[in-house]
């Protein structure tokens, strides 16, 4: 293994995450982010890089030695619809766009490892540099599996990091089993006879009916979940076709519910159609619900959690890993890759005074760069060892 010059390393990383910084770009469309990653990782001398997975998904590939086992590291591209308050040098140049996710972050970190491990190699076998689109919708995943991500790029098992604004810099932390939660989203269409606000009893207006839903729904946590399991339902948005002096014949309900297991999802959608259902029936109102899944639970597997734990004691020091995480509710596209193949997916800090993800004024911190590209490329060389003596 050649000795890498990690000052050196820094430097660049910070250069790329800024540029990255100043040029976000939207779920789909990031053309420069993926022309960008494809241009270094050709400079880093990959074996293969291919564009236009899945969209503007980008792969790269790294062979050493003769081993037939691959890994995936994975990092997201996407920006969001956020208008940046953060006044750096660097700040966004496209207004009402931002890396508010630190996904400019993540893609340095990984193009840091994947410049480590082609210049200094240590591991036997192939590396798969996943750089995905569209993180924030939970599509870009699927785009790139249904064009034929596994079949195309063959891998074992895959990591994935995400930054923690809250935890210092230099931390670690992750947990087996459910770690970030299914996302579901909802609508309930309430349709009656709207009229003027004089006279309500000479139609079936649908406002009152749709409160008694909002209300309803409440109970399907408190009530029909076990104390032991976790959901959340959140009711988001109330839209009538009413006005100031006329009932509406229309309203819809949209929200947002939480779980992080297929059998807590299905109980909340079973439960939510029957509350719609018994609740319009009982206001003489018609109903239509549609309900979809749009994140699936993110499952880390123990086996490779482990992995992960050693790896990172290597790059952040025993004391500084914590293996208990505590789960939580927010989405991760990263989920999806593990419906194919088992993998692990880690948090490490942001920084105490990091304002919180998807915040006007958050930035991704630059001292935490060298600690993700390290960990990824720890993990490689750990779960690719060289089964002889290197010469
Ligand atoms: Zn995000
Ligand atoms: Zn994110």
């Amino acid at each position: 293994m050649v000795g890498i010059d990690f000052d050196r390393l820094v430097e660049d990383m910070t250069a790329w995450r800024r540029d990255l910084h100043a040029h976000p770009e939207f779920g789909f469309e990031e053309q420069r982010t993926a022309s960008f990653v494809a241009a270094k990782l050709r400079e880093f001398g990959l074996d293969e890089v291919v564009e236009g997975v899945g969209g503007t998904g980008v792969v790269g590939r790294l062979k050493r030695g003769s081993g037939n086992r691959a890994i995936a590291l994975r990092a997201d591209m996407d920006a969001l619809r956020i208008p940046e308050q953060v006044e750096q040098s660097y700040r966004s140049t496209r207004p009402g766009t931002m890396h508010a996710c630190g996904h400019d972050g993540h893609t340095a970190m990984l193009l840091g490892a994947a410049k480590m491990l082609a210049e200094g190699g240590g591991f036997d076998g192939t590396v798969c540099f996943i750089f995905q689109p569209a993180e924030e919708w939970g599509k870009g995943a699927l785009a790139m599996l249904d064009d034929g991500l596994m079949e195309r790029f063959p891998f074992d098992e895959i990591y994935g990091l995400h930054n923690m604004p809250g935890l210092p810099v230099g931390r670690f932390e992750t947990r087996v089993g459910a770690i970030m939660s299914a996302e579901d989203n909802f609508e309930i269409v309430l349709k009656g006879v709207g009229g003027h606000a004089a006279r309500p009893h000479w139609g079936n207006e649908t406002l009152v009916a749709a409160c008694a839903t909002v209300v309803n729904l409440q109970t399907i946590v408190s009530r029909r979940l076990s104390p032991t399991d976790i959901g959340v339902v959140s009711v988001t948005e109330l839209l009538t076709d009413g006005t100031r002096n006329a009932l509406p014949g229309l309203s819809r309900i949209l929200g947002d519910a939480r779980s992080f297991r297929p059998e807590v999802s299905a109980k909340i959608e079973a439960e939510t159609r029957v509350i719609a259902k018994g609740t319009a029936d009982a206001y003489g109102c018609e109903v239509e619900v549609s309900y979809t899944r749009e994140f699936v639970p993110l499952i880390n597997d123990p086996a490779l959690t482990g992995h992960a734990f050693a790896a990172a004691q290597a790059v952040f020091g025993p004391e500084n890993v914590a293996t208990a995480a505590e789960p939580m509710t927010g989405s991760e596209d990263f989920a999806r890759f593990l419906e194919h193949v088992p993998g692990c997916f880690v948090f490490i800090g942001n920084g105490e005074t990091s304002a919180p993800l998807h915040n006007p004024r958050y930035d991704f911190n630059d001292d935490a760069l060298i600690f993700g590209a390290r960990y990824h490329a720890e993990i490689t060389r750990q779960r690719l060892a060289p089964t002889e003596p290197r010469p």
